[in-house]
C-alpha cells in the first residue's frame, strides 16, 4: 500500500452520526455561514448582521456521510422559527404521490400511521384521504397545529419513542426530511427499531433524507450550510439503517437521485431485547439485596463484631459507598498497599491503613470486597498471622463466608 502522510495528518476523531465510526477527514475547509433556512431575517440590516455559525465538514470513512463536527443543536431555532419546505414544485408533487402510492400499497384497510415532523400536515392528510378508515398521527413542536379530517390528528410536542409507540402501536412511521437534521440520527432509528421489538411489534418505519452523491459527483457545496448538519451519502444512508437492528425491505432514490428513501421493518433485534431483559433482572435483584447487604453490616455492628474492611479505594470504596459502610461504625479499614495507608476512604472517609494494623488489633470478621483477589488476600492474611473468625465477600446480594 502507498503511504500517504497528508492524509495520516488529515485524521479526526469525531463520532459518525449515521454509523458511529470515530475517524473522519475534513471535507470543506472550516468557514463560518448565517443559519440558512430557519431564520427569516426580517431587513436586509438584520440579515447582514446575523449571526456566523462555524461549518466544519468532515467525511466519514468508513461511510462517507458528511456532517458538521461543529455543529450546535441549541444554535437552530426551530421552536421560534419553522422549517418550511416548499412542497408545491411539479416534479416535487410528482414524486411525493408516486411515494404516498408505495405507501399505501403497503398498508393495512386501517392502519395506524405516526408522522414524526409532520410539517405542514400534506403529506399526512394526502394518506388519509386516500385511507380513510385509518388513523393517522401527526407530531411536529412547529408544524400544522389542527387537521380538517377526523383520522387525522396533531401533537404539537416531539415523538418520543418509548412513550408514543406503545401508546399508538402503529402499523408505519414516517420520518420525510427529518434525520439530516438531528444531532444521531442512528439513535433516532435505534430507538423506534428497540421499542418496537420490546413492545412486540412489527412496524415498518418510512424514511426520506436528501442524498449528496450527485453533490459530490459534480462538487457541488450549496448543500452544505448549517441546518443541514448531517448529509447521507447511499452509503452512510444504507450503513445507518443496517445498524439500526432492522430489515431492510427496500430503499430507492427519487428526485434524479437527489433524496433518498427506505421501507424497513422495525424490531428486528431480539437480542437487544433479551439483554435489556437481563440488565432489567440485575438491576432489579441489586435493589431487593442492597437493603439486605445493609442490615447484615448493621447486625454485625450491633453484636459489638470488630470488623475490618479490606482495602481502601477501588471495589473496596465502591462497596462502602453502596452499602453506607460509614466511618462511625465500620472505622477499619487497611489495605495490601502500603503507599495508600494515610489517605482516607472516598466519600467515607475512614483513614487507610496498612494491613500490618490488623496484627496487632485484630477484627473478628474481614470483609474483602475486591473478590477477585480474595485468595490472595488470604494468603497474604496467612503468612503475615493475621487471623479472624470470619472471612466475608458479597455475592449474589448477601454477605457469604468465603
Ligand atoms: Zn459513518
Amino acid at each position: 500500500m502507498k503511504k500517504n502522510n497528508a492524509l495520516v495528518d488529515s485524521l479526526r476523531q469525531e463520532t459518525c452520526p449515521a454509523c458511529g465510526h470515530h475517524v473522519a477527514v475534513p471535507f470543506l475547509d472550516p468557514s463560518l455561514q448565517p443559519l440558512a433556512t430557519v431564520a427569516w431575517p426580517r431587513s436586509s440590516g438584520e440579515a447582514k448582521s446575523m449571526q456566523k455559525l462555524p461549518l466544519d465538514f468532515v467525511s466519514c470513512v468508513e461511510c462517507g456521510h458528511v456532517y458538521n463536527a461543529a455543529f450546535d443543536y441549541s444554535k437552530v431555532p426551530y421552536t421560534r422559527k419553522p422549517n418550511l419546505m416548499f412542497n408545491k414544485g411539479i416534479l416535487w408533487s410528482g414524486h411525493i404521490d408516486a411515494i404516498r402510492k408505495k405507501i399505501l400499497d403497503r398498508l393495512p384497510e386501517k392502519p395506524v400511521v405516526v408522522e414524526i415532523g409532520h410539517g405542514d400536515g400534506s403529506f399526512l392528510t394526502g394518506l388519509a384521504a386516500e385511507r380513510a378508515d385509518g388513523r393517522y398521527i401527526g407530531f411536529d413542536p412547529n408544524g400544522a397545529k389542527s387537521a380538517e379530517m377526523p383520522s387525522v390528528r396533531f401533537h404539537s410536542f416531539l415523538f418520543e419513542a418509548k412513550r408514543h409507540l406503545p401508546e399508538f402501536r402503529p402499523d408505519l412511521v414516517i420520518s420525510r426530511h427529518v434525520l439530516e437534521h438531528l444531532t444521531n440520527p442512528l439513535g433516532f432509528i435505534q430507538s423506534l427499531s428497540f421499542a418496537t421489538a420490546c413492545i412486540g411489534r412489527e412496524s415498518e418505519l418510512y424514511i426520506e433524507v436528501p442524498c449528496i452523491d450527485q453533490a459530490i459527483k459534480t462538487r457541488r457545496t450549496v448543500d452544505f450550510y448549517y441546518e443541514h448538519n448531517s448529509q447521507f451519502t447511499t452509503r452512510s444512508f444504507n450503513k445507518m439503517l443496517q445498524r439500526c437492528g432492522a430489515e431492510i425491505l427496500m430503499t430507492g432514490h427519487i428526485y434524479s437521485g437527489e433524496v433518498i428513501y427506505a421501507f424497513v421493518k422495525l424490531g428486528r433485534c431480539p437480542e437487544h431485547v433479551q439483554t435489556a431483559e437481563s440488565a432489567r433482572t440485575f438491576c432489579d435483584r441489586i435493589r431487593e439485596s442492597e437493603g439486605i447487604i445493609m442490615e447484615e453490616l448493621d447486625s454485625l455492628y450491633k453484636k459489638g463484631k470488630k470488623v475490618a474492611i479490606w482495602g481502601g479505594t477501588g471495589k473496596s470504596a465502591a462497596f462502602m459507598n453502596r452499602y453506607q459502610a460509614d466511618a462511625r461504625r465500620f472505622p477499619v479499614v487497611v489495605d495490601s498497599d502500603p503507599s495508600k495507608a494515610g489517605t482516607y476512604v472516598p466519600g467515607m472517609g475512614q483513614e487507610i491503613k496498612f494491613r500490618d494494623w490488623l496484627i496487632e488489633h485484630p477484627a473478628d470478621v474481614i470483609i474483602i470486597p475486591p473478590q477477585w483477589r480474595a485468595k490472595d488476600i488470604m494468603e497474604e492474611m496467612k503468612q503475615n498471622g493475621i487471623c479472624a473468625e470470619r472471612v466475608l465477600i458479597e455475592h449474589d446480594g448477601r454477605l457469604v463466608s468465603f
